[in-house]
């Protein structure tokens, strides 16, 4: 029996809609790799220029739509938030974006016939 993971990894999310290998393959691609636990400098809105640790977080869409589960991000070592979003990552926020996008209206359209 296969045992299904609740809740899931975004990387298993991908693997299921088949974009895990584009997306991943663009994030390699894409200069340096960021690991977690990484140390690294940001400006953060409260502190100013901090210190940052890489972290595996779930980052919320600017526009309120989602979430982008278990993105690298840089954390602000005094406050704890998000201060910065290597590139490598963004492919992966994009993804999670347009799947909404594209799930949205496939749903509406549904309703109506
Ligand atoms: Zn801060």
């Amino acid at each position: 029996m296969k045992k299904r993971r609740i809740g899931g990894s975004f990387d298993a999310f991908l693997k299921e809609e088949g974009l895990y290998e584009e997306v991943t393959a663009r994030a390699i691609k894409r200069v340096i790799a960021r690991m977690p636990g990484e140390k690294g400098k940001a400006i953060c809105e409260s502190d100013g220029r901090v210190s940052t640790t890489f972290r595996y977080r779930d980052v919320p869409f600017s526009d309120g739509s989602g979430i982008a589960k278990k993105i690298l991000v840089g954390v602000c070592d005094r406050c704890g938030k998000v201060v910065a979003i290597p590139p490598q990552s963004t492919p992966s926020i994009r993804a999670a974006n347009s799947l909404l996008a594209t799930a949205a209206p496939r749903l509406s359209r549904r309703d109506r016939s």
